[in-house]
């Protein structure tokens, strides 16, 4: 999409070297400029109080369409609204802005975070490594052959996802925060662990990072010691975000020079691509930066949340996985909104995005069928919600585990009773005793 006329306001400052990155009073006031309405302007204000916001120039410029901001996917992803907070909290942290009161405001906002679920899945508490991990909260080790790594420069991203699961990281909380400052804790953990093979690097968006930075956390998994890791995978929205990270950023080349000894060491790299609508891969920066990590024999694959207000039907995910198949991305996850922030805004019930789901993927040929979804990202594995089905009178959810902690519940259908309201995980209901082996088993990894 070209750029769209921006009205009087003057642009954020445009420069592929670094992001021009917006929010807060400067957020508010160009909402106000280019929409002319108050109240989104307010709730700029208001809600990022609470949430994290920021936005590129790339993003604001690029991607979102001014002239419908209230009807458009990418606003809806990136710019706060009034209502990803319940009335009441809304009406509270701007009745307290308005007085002043700093002291009082911070207690506000802070009550409303602790009800906003600011760590899913029991990240906290379940995906820690074991007794003779390092001890540190940079590192999560859920499934036996993968470990997540989180470097601490890297929890941050070019712009923020108003739906971000990880928003809690990006608030300035250090009790809600995930970080790994040293790359030797992570092999060191990894000389312990020969049976990781997959090792995630992930954030916020490591891509955040200078290459010289990531290069201390992939270069030492290249050395013979760590032949057991196989497969580097990179979590990333820089192509949404911030495309020049792989174009002419100052060190766009030597990031894909990286990634090309990366590959040329034998492992697999895959670039995890959050891509949520067709717009992101329509501009000319994105294209090019995907023929560029192309080029280094990069695997590219695409993943995102189904998204009420961006992606919520059957033709946009469609599209979305036909360019991505035409431009040589595999399709790999739709996933369902978490439980946490502004999940009444942006939930999707899973009745629907099954249906979602299977109309979408009715649209396109089998290379485009590979997404697998919905899927639930939960404490106990990756849920997959296969169906509904009716069993005699009864209507149920037929559901599947993708990746648990124990393998042994994996690839075995089990149900849950149908609900037409449920959105999550922990809203559903074991169809019989047996189905509730599937619903108990957290055992340690
Ligand atoms: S790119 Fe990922 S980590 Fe960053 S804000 Fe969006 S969902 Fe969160």
């Amino acid at each position: 999409m070209s750029s769209v006329t921006q009205g009087g306001f003057p642009p954020p400052e445009r420069s592929a070297a670094a992001p021009g990155v917006l929010s807060g009073q400067r957020l508010r006031d160009l909402v106000l400029d280019r929409t002319k309405d108050p109240e989104l302007a307010e709730a700029v204000t208001v809600v990022s109080q609470v949430l994290p916001f920021k936005v590129s120039s790339y993003v604001l410029d690029e991607l979102i369409d001014w002239t419908d901001p209230a009807g458009d996917p990418i606003y809806r992803m990136t710019l706060p609204h009034r209502d990803m907070l319940g009335p009441g909290d809304f009406a509270a942290v701007a009745d307290v802005l308005r007085a002043g009161d700093r002291a009082q405001l911070r207690k506000v906002v802070d009550d409303v975070r602790d009800r906003l679920n600011p760590h899913p899945g029991d990240q906290l508490t379940r995906n820690l490594p074991g007794l003779d991990g390092p001890g540190g909260t940079g590192i999560q080790h859920k499934y036996r052959d993968t470990v997540l790594v989180f470097p601490r420069q890297g929890q941050t991203c070019h712009s923020y996802c108003g739906y971000c699961f990880r928003w809690a990281q990006f608030v300035g909380r250090p009790d809600l925060r995930f970080a790994l400052g040293d790359p030797g804790e992570m092999t060191a953990y990894l000389d312990r662990h020969p049976e990781v093979t997959d090792v995630l690097i992930t954030g916020g968006d490591p891509l955040v990072m200078r290459t010289e930075l990531l290069a201390r956390y992939l270069e030492p998994l290249l050395a013979p010691d760590y032949a057991h890791v196989r497969t580097i995978r990179i979590g990333t929205k820089a192509l949404s975000f911030w495309p020049y990270r792989f174009l002419d950023a100052p060190d766009g080349d030597h990031l894909l020079r990286l990634f090309e000894r990366v590959v040329r060491s034998g492992r697999h790299l895959a670039l995890m691509l959050h891509l949520s609508h067709p717009r992101e891969l329509a501009t000319k920066p994105a294209r090019q930066a995907v023929e560029r990590l192309l080029a280094t024999g990069a695997v590219l694959r695409s993943q995102a949340p189904l998204i009420r207000h961006v992606n919520d039907d059957a033709a946009t995910w469609a599209t979305l996985w036909q360019d991505e198949v035409s431009l040589s991305i595999v399709p790999y996850y739709l996933f369902v909104e978490r439980d946490t922030g502004a999940r009444e805004y942006y939930q999707v019930p899973l009745a629907r995005a099954v249906d979602i789901h299977h109309a979408a993927v009715r649209r396109v040929s089998g290379l485009g069928r590979t997404a697998r979804g919905p899927v639930m990202s939960t404490s106990l594995g990756k849920v997959l919600v296969s169906g509904v089905a009716d069993l005699g009178a009864e209507r149920v959810f037929v559901l599947q585990l993708l990746r648990a902690r124990d393998e042994n519940l994996v690839g075995r259908p089990f149900f849950a009773r149908f609900d037409p309201a449920a959105t999550w995980w922990d809203q559903l209901v074991p169809r019989s005793e047996s189905d509730g082996e599937f619903f108990r088993g957290l055992p340690p990894i």
